[in-house]
């Protein structure tokens, strides 16, 4: 620790991730003044801020910049070491073309084994866990929202009381349903999104559909009979165009066809189960520079302790990792997943291309002022959360996980959608990792925030559960960090500790990833 004496502030410090790197990131809090002299002697040309990049080496324009041992774009013109490196100095390197990429030719051996880690949970019949013991009300269209969200709160005042193992009521609203092109080929996404988000484990394999009756997406369209006949053995459907008698004819069924479920759910009681059952969906938003150096390598190390104790770690965010697919698809533990990598990657290239975008689109005016340049910076940044094991499979948006192990399951980097697909994937856990800062949770399953720096989770002290930021000050390492956040995660998930998103009910609303045309 520092004394008062010797303010952190006047002793500059960066870091540099690899040693073939010419550039690192300051990490003093605020902002290093012009004269600064690091320890090595490279004295500062300019005022750099925290987080920002400053040039470790002379580069003559041309000159490729790298972080992370890999190239994040070429100097526009000659660029003096000491001197800041920002996003106008450089132009971005070209993604990594698809048919170039390698396929299983450099796949991480296992890991030891990690055994006896264990958290409560509730096992479902199907055989995953929930973290949380939830009624979900599903919905087939928005039509029907308002009065489902009127019915949730008049479950929420009058019957959830009597059932205390039930943790809340859920309405699962969305804006899809009808006004669609139901059968395009996109449509395809948010109906199986919609679908598997209805099974999550944290539901309890206990569903109730609530239907308008003349709409596009049907219940049947939705949950086709015997889809999953092992996990949900009744569907409950209130169509509410069969009601005769007016709005009260409807609320008293869905709130008389609720109740049915919360009996059964109240029944549902914690249990040990194995870390192997955890299903830990990992994102991040509001990314800075400091995301790549503290919050997600540390995440890494928790996504590895996970694999080796038998869990699934899902990462996500297709334009975040474009940039980074030749070494995934190399990491991928055969030929076939990488396939299956590429199969994605390609298919998200194409939709970004038909709406006049490319992964260029991807960063944030918050992401450049936090010090990344552009998507490349943040995509080796970003992936840097998936650890260091065998990609062990890979799912398209909206279909749900079964593999163990590290799984890409491919969705926007958008927070909102990315969370709501990891949800139809079956997680049950979900990590979020923030520079920027946000105040983004989940209502289904814990989502624990881990900021990138110490500035933002001192400020935060109330929203941010993990400081990595101590990573940059020294005060900890990606191993001491990992490990918290993998032991917190069994406390999490056995709701013996709660999150500051779920202590103060900050929970965003699901949003779905609908590529096909509306009517
Ligand atoms: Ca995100």
């Amino acid at each position: 620790m520092n004394s008062p004496a010797q303010p952190r502030c006047i002793r500059p410090r960066y870091i540099r991730i690899d040693a073939r790197d010419n550039v690192a990131v300051v990490v003093n809090q605020g902002c290093l003044q012009a004269g600064s002299v690091f320890p090595c002697g490279l004295v500062l040309t300019e005022p750099i801020p925290e987080a920002h990049k400053v040039a470790l080496a002379d580069l003559a324009e041309g000159a490729a910049v790298l972080r992370y041992g890999v190239v994040i774009g070429y100097a526009k013109q000659a660029i003096a070491r000491g001197s800041r490196v920002h996003e106008g100095l450089m132009t971005a390197p070209t993604a990594p073309l698809l048919a170039d990429c390698p396929l299983a030719t450099a796949v991480p051996g296992p890991l030891p084994k990690l055994d006896g880690y264990t958290f409560d949970g509730y096992r479902n019949s199907d055989g995953s866990v929930g973290t949380k013991n939830i009624l979900a009300i599903s919905t087939t269209v928005q039509c029907v929202a308002a009065t489902v969200d009127y019915a949730v709160r008049r479950i929420k005042a009058e019957i959830l009381p009597h059932y205390p193992n039930v943790d809340d009521v859920v309405a699962i609203a969305h804006h899809y349903g009808c006004g669609v092109a139901i059968d395009a080929p996109g449509a395809a996404i948010p109906i199986r999104t919609l679908r598997n988000l209805s099974l999550n484990p944290n539901f309890g394999g206990e569903m109730l559909l609530v239907s308008l009756g003349c709409e596009k997406l049907q219940p049947a369209r939705m949950i086709p009979d015997g889809t999953f006949p092992v996990f949900a053995d009744e569907l409950s459907v209130a169509v509410l165009q069969d009601a005769e008698q007016g709005f009260g004819e409807m609320v008293a069924n869905i709130m008389a066809q609720a109740e049915k479920k919360l009996k059964r759910l109240n029944e549902r009681r914690r249990v040990s189960c194995s870390a192997a059952d955890l299903v830990v969906g990992l994102q991040c938003g509001g990314s800075d520079a400091f995301s790549g150096v503290t919050a997600n390598p540390a995440v890494g190390w928790a996504a590895d302790l996970l694999v080796r104790a038998g869990a699934t770690v899902m990462f996500s965010e297709v334009t975040e990792v474009r940039d980074a697919a030749h070494l995934l698809t190399a990491r991928s533990a055969t030929p076939e997943i990488a396939n299956d990598f590429i199969r994605e990657m390609a298919w998200y290239d194409a939709y970004l291309e038909s709406g006049g975008a490319d992964r260029q689109a991807n960063p944030t005016p918050g992401n450049k002022k936090g010090g990344l340049a552009n998507v490349v910076e943040k995509a080796m940044g970003s992936v840097a959360k998936a650890g260091s094991t065998a990609l062990m499979g890979v799912v398209a948006p909206g279909e749900r996980v079964t593999q163990k192990g590290l799984v890409f399951a491919a969705t926007p980097a958008s927070d909102f959608i990315c969370g709501t697909l990891q949800l139809a994937a079956a997680m049950n856990m979900h990590i979020f990792t923030t520079g920027r800062g946000t105040p983004y949770g989940l209502s289904v399953v814990p989502v624990i925030k881990v900021a990138t720096n110490s500035g933002l989770a001192g400020r935060w002290h109330d929203l941010i559960d993990v400081d990595a930021g101590r990573i940059a000050t020294a005060d900890a390492t990606v191993e001491e960090v990992g490990w918290e956040i993998f032991r917190l995660i069994l406390e999490v998930a056995s709701g013996r500790k709660k999150t500051w998103a779920d202590h103060w009910g900050l929970h965003n609303e699901f949003v779905l990833f609908n590529p096909g045309p509306v009517t």
